[in-house]
């Protein structure tokens, strides 16, 4: 994991580097205990898992939430955190407000500004514009291309190698892309709905009309959502004038359970999304398999 080794990295990389070119980085996973000249730390696994398919193995990459018992808005750092950050080579976080406190862990360590890779950076977004970047495939591409520019600044000696790995995702997110443009035309303009802010990113690319936003941002922001908003969503579902609803498997929420309930009674298909992705898994598959989900669930066959 590379844990204090952070004031001497310096000394240490071309020796393990020349460890790593006679043994292969194959045998250097995440679990074995040997130590790792450079590495990344992801605030949240999905940005963890793209990070890692462009730096691994040249570089080792590791998650601070993996866990999805955690909810990421609500996550305070621990000092082991601290610590795989001071001796961080790369660190990257969703941003956008959603993950403050690696700000906080970053501003205490020594870490350059340029070694630290958010994916709000990305010129799509703006202040109060939603938060849940992974589900937004523009932001996405735009994190990897600047991820991979800071793994070849970090550590020239395997520029090459990074720019083919970040070829390879690139090409993988331009998939995802493309399923996307497929299925929107048949989707676009459908009503549907969410507990939560987490859907709005992949349903505006989709072309979906979402609806009931007034609950959604109260249950993000952890307050009471107004009565009348309240009103409204169970009249539309009652109603099935939403064709869809998404709701946050990390949330547990009476509010949204109720929701959940009420789109069983009036038959409205439901979509479970999360904030941390589930494990053993890629966010290009995860996405992808969500993407299949949406389509089969507003009944288009693809
Ligand atoms: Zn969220």
């Amino acid at each position: 994991m590379g844990m204090g080794l952070g004031k001497t990295k310096g000394i240490l990389c071309p020796i393990l580097l020349g460890i790593g070119a006679v043994f292969g980085f194959a045998t250097m996973k995440v679990g074995y205990a040997a130590p790792h000249a450079l590495s990344v730390v992801a605030a949240e696994n999905t940005w963890g898992d793209l990070a890692a398919q462009i730096a691994e193995p040249d570089m080792h990459v590791s998650s601070i939430l993996v866990s999805p018992a955690v909810d990421p808005h609500l996550y305070a750092p621990t000092p082991d955190d601290a610590r795989r950050v001071a001796d961080a080579t790369l660190v990257v976080a969703n941003g956008a407000g959603y993950d403050t406190w690696m700000d906080h862990l970053v501003q205490a360590s020594a870490l350059p500004q340029a070694h630290y890779v958010r994916a709000d950076a990305w010129a799509g977004w703006h202040e109060g514009d939603n938060a849940h970047l992974w589900y937004d495939l523009n932001a996405v591409a735009d994190f990897a291309q600047r991820f991979e520019k800071a793994c070849e600044q970090a550590d020239p000696a395997h520029a090459k190698a990074y720019a083919e790995r970040a070829r390879k995702l690139q090409a993988d997110i331009a998939s995802v892309q493309a399923q996307a443009l497929a299925l929107r035309p048949h989707v676009q303009g459908m009503a549907v709905a969410a507990t939560e802010p987490l859907f709005t990113p992949l349903a505006r690319y989709l072309g979906l009309d979402m609806k009931e936003n007034d609950f959604q941002i109260a249950i993000m922001n952890d307050v009471e959502p107004p009565p009348i908003a309240v009103a409204a969503f169970e009249q539309d579902l009652a109603q099935r004038k939403l064709k869809l609803l998404a709701y946050n498997v990390q949330v547990e929420e009476p509010a949204s359970k109720r929701l959940i309930d009420l789109a069983h009674k009036a038959d409205i298909p439901i979509l479970p999304l999360a904030e941390i992705m589930p494990q053993g898994t890629h966010w290009q598959i995860w996405i992808s398999s969500t993407l299949t989900q949406i389509g089969h669930l507003l009944g288009v066959a693809q």
